[in-house]
């Protein structure tokens, strides 16, 4: 049954399965925020280390390779670090090659997974940690509450702002057949630490895009109908903190301090509601051409004048205040198979058009509208 029908029940005082308007989400127990606070990773380990030969496994971004960072991390007994490439999205064939290589080298199930980097290392961690526990391959959990057993224990630390992917109850993976996520009650981190010191680096371009992926996730929840008080409360303010950091000048250090936050908010604003037009045709993008969640969603956005004007007319002014050029002539050359493949991928999001436009949303989106959209960008 769906959202609507349920509330119109409720409002009658017709019984409902309850569990079907009233979604029990988990949220992240634990978290650690402020300047400097990665520093405390040792001491929050410690009692998790089930033994020395249940090591703690790192999957840290290689942007770190070298760096300071890499040294602070408290690697003791037979941990692991392992470095890896943020430049493509995470794939289910990763993540499976990842779970084998560890149960290769233990013969114990580590004691935890720690995930440093943007959203990319964050969702690897996550799936990472589900899959030591689960059978078979990642691809076969893509979808919805297909999770059977508890994750390992695993950690979050996002060295990007944006995603929301620190606080969200899903990991995004690209899979032999779909770009879907593994949502589950598991997938949510059990512990997060906030440091927004380790954002400084982030080159400016990444910064805007992963920093609109945020903006994005506001713009649509607050428009959606799926939009309750929850959702809200937690999209308003993660809305304000991005005008401050994207329109107004604030200095860098209070910008990172914001932006964590409103990445943080976004996410729970999420949590509760759905994203919208923008993240189902990025989807679609993403999974013909691999073009990345946060640049593919402003290549959408900057289009999408007729669904969300007021957020569309905000963009165009962090786009121009922060000099970003996007990428134009992406889909020029696309073929009429790759066309329809991205349509259909798009359309496939049905909660999401469902949240943007009610539940009559097939009479205001067709493909033709769609191929209409792409074809600009
Ligand atoms: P990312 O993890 O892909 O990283 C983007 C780039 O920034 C990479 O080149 C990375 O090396 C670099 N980088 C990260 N931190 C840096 C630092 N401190 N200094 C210098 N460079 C740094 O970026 P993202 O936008 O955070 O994540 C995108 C991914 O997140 C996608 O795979 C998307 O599907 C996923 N996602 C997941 C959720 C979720 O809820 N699970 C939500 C939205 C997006
Ligand atoms: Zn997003």
């Amino acid at each position: 049954m769906n959202m609507q029908a349920n509330k119109e029940m409720a409002k009658k005082n017709i019984p409902t399965k309850a569990s079907e308007e009233f979604r029990n989400f988990p949220m992240v127990p634990r978290v650690v925020y402020g300047i400097g606070s990665f520093s405390t990773l040792g001491d929050i380990l410690m009692p998790k280390r089930k033994h020395s030969e249940a090591p703690m496994i790192y999957l840290v971004d290689d942007v770190f390779e070298n760096t300071e960072i890499i040294n602070r991390i408290p690697s003791i007994f037979c941990d692991q670090i392992i470095l890896i490439s943020a430049d493509e999205e995470p794939k289910t064939e990763q993540v499976d090659a990842l779970v084998n290589m560890i149960r290769e080298t233990y013969t114990e199930l580590p004691s935890g997974i720690i995930g440093i980097g943007g959203g990319t290392l964050l969702d690897l961690a996550k799936a990472v940690a589900i899959m030591l526990t689960n059978n078979g391959s990642a691809s076969e959990y893509q979808g919805w509450d297909l999770v059977n057993k508890k994750s390992i224990y695993h950690v979050g630390i996002p060295t990007i702002s944006g995603t929301g992917a620190e606080v969200s109850r899903t990991t995004v993976l690209m899979g032999p057949e779909k770009k879907l996520g593994i949502n589950s009650d598991y997938t949510t981190f059990d512990q997060v630490i906030l440091d927004p010191d380790l954002t400084i680096g982030v080159p400016k371009e990444q910064w805007f895009y992963t920093g609109m992926d945020c903006f994005i996730h506001c713009v649509e929840s607050l428009n959606g109908t799926f939009l309750n008080a929850f959702s809200k409360s937690y999209g308003e303010k993660s809305l304000e903190l991005c005008k401050e950091v994207f329109l107004e000048d604030i200095e860098e250090s209070d910008s990172r301090e914001k932006l964590m936050m409103a990445s943080w908010h976004g996410g729970m604003s999420i949590a509760y509601s759905q994203v919208g037009v923008a993240h189902a045709m990025s989807y679609g993008l993403g999974y013909v051409l691999g073009v990345k969640h946060g640049i593919g969603n402003c290549l959408v956005f900057q289009f999408l004048e007729e669904f969300y004007p007021e957020g569309v007319q905000l963009f165009n002014l962090m786009l121009e205040k922060h000099n970003i050029i996007l990428p134009k002539g992406v889909c020029s050359n696309l073929s009429d198979n790759e066309m329809n493949t991205m349509i259909t991928v798009a359309m496939g999001m049905e909660p999401l058009w469902e949240n943007a436009l009610g539940e009559q949303w097939k009479s205001i989106i067709s493909p033709k509208k769609l191929k209409a959209i792409y074809q600009k960008i």
